[in-house]
């Protein structure tokens, strides 16, 4: 696929991956759009297939036997996106935002307590930081954790979180020490739906990723043991900022997958709509903005799955996510735009899905850290040189 060289396992994957996408997802895609339905039944489903464990080793209930198939996630990532990429927002937010910051820096007990349940569809979990005062300024957070003894005592609220509506296990991030802006000083905590003290409101009305359930978490009062917090006190934003490296250039991939997506449509739409007697194909500003979808969509994509091997092997890759961060999400969006474009007024109309990959691929340039924030710290690491 796309020229990478597969291994017959990774083959049989995507096949798997392939056919759950022809024959589950994308038949109901605008429908759960439509009614902003998150489809459990399809979060179940990926569980059993033993999709949502790729990236975790075996003993968590995964299929990963050491390092991490980042090529064969980010192909399943970029498939699923081009069928619905508000399901794949909500799966990568239980697994990766979720999931994968447990396996990177939970205790062996929550490792076993809270990964498990998630891979296999039955416990779906969300990631915490974003407040209504605190957004691009992350280090501003208001939410306090304060030790008691044995516990931490939890107040404050959260919003835009994907999957809060819905979810079973939140990470939360809150302050322990120090002041607002301070890196240090920042815990992160293992909450549980049903805690006192938790609530979470209704899913918002948004845009896109409609099917994505986005909403608040209230903390009043959340007593929990010391056995919850994740990773050490005091060092929440410094493991944030690790994993963010590896979601931020993850989050590109959703793009790439809408991108293709509507490359796809429109190649085939170009080819039977006629005006003039002739097949839009044959126009040359046509076949310009055809062109130029296709090199954006490689650039990204070996840009963006070329650093996130390198991240897999270890290396770090702040800057470089920022990169393909900003490039892979903005491409996406402009790719579903020309592609509305080039449909013309059928473009428009929601038959074509375009509009629907146009309104999802606009949220990526704002979450996991707006593309201005990308902006201004790839600026500032060149000039600090
Ligand atoms: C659908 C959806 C799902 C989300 N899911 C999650 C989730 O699961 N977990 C989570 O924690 N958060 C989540 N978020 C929150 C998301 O990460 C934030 O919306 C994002 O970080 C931006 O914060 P903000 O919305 O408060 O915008 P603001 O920070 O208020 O920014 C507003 C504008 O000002 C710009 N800006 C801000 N500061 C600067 C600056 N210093 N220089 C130049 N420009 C600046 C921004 O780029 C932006 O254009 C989600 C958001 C949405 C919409």
């Amino acid at each position: 696929m796309y020229g990478y060289d597969l291994s017959e396992e990774q083959k049989m994957t995507l096949d798997m991956v392939k056919k759950f996408i022809g024959n589950e997802l994308e038949p109901i895609a605008a429908e759960i759009d439509e009614k902003g339905e998150f489809p459990m039944h399809l979060y179940k489903k990926m569980g059993e297939l033993g999709l949502l464990g790729l990236r975790f080793p075996v003993e968590y209930g995964g299929s990963s036997n050491g390092e991490e198939d980042f090529l064969l996630n980010n192909l399943c990532n970029e498939l699923m996106a081009g069928a619905s990429a508000g399901f794949t927002l909500s799966v990568g937010a239980s697994t990766l935002l979720f999931g994968n910051n447990v396996l990177k820096l939970g205790t062996e007990e929550q490792k076993k307590k809270y990964i498990p349940p998630v891979i296999a569809g039955d416990r779906i979990g969300c990631w915490g930081l974003t407040e209504p005062e605190a957004g691009s300024d992350a280090l501003g957070i208001r939410t306090k954790a304060v030790k008691d003894g044995d516990h931490y005592i939890l107040n404050g609220q959260k919003t835009f979180i994907t999957n809060a509506p819905i979810a079973d296990y939140f990470i939360i991030l809150a302050r322990t020490t120090g002041g607002s802006g301070e890196i240090y000083g920042g815990s992160a905590f293992l909450l549980e739906r049903g805690m006192e003290g938790l609530e979470t409101g209704k899913p918002f009305d948004k845009m896109g990723m409609r099917c994505s359930p986005t909403g608040e978490i209230f903390m009043d009062n959340v007593r929990i043991h010391k056995s919850q917090l994740l990773g050490a006190q005091d060092t929440g934003f410094l493991g944030m900022m690790d994993s963010l490296d590896v979601e931020r250039a993850g989050s590109g991939i959703i793009n790439i997958g809408i991108a293709q997506k509507c490359l796809d449509i429109v190649l085939n739409y170009v080819r039977e709509r006629k005006q003039f007697g002739r097949p839009l194909a044959k126009f040359q500003l046509i076949q310009e903005k055809i062109a130029a979808m296709y090199r954006d969509i490689e650039l990204a994509r070996a840009y963006t799955f070329h650093i996130l091997d390198m991240a897999a092997k270890g290396k770090k890759i702040t800057r470089e996510a920022g990169v393909a961060k900003w490039f892979a999400t903005e491409m996406g969006t402009k790719a579903a735009l020309e592609a509305i474009q080039i449909m013309g007024g059928y473009g428009y109309m929601k038959e074509y899905h375009v509009e629907r990959y146009m309104r999802d691929a606009k949220l990526l340039e704002i979450g996991a850290g707006t593309n201005e924030i990308q902006k201004l710290l790839i600026a500032r690491f060149l000039l600090s040189r």
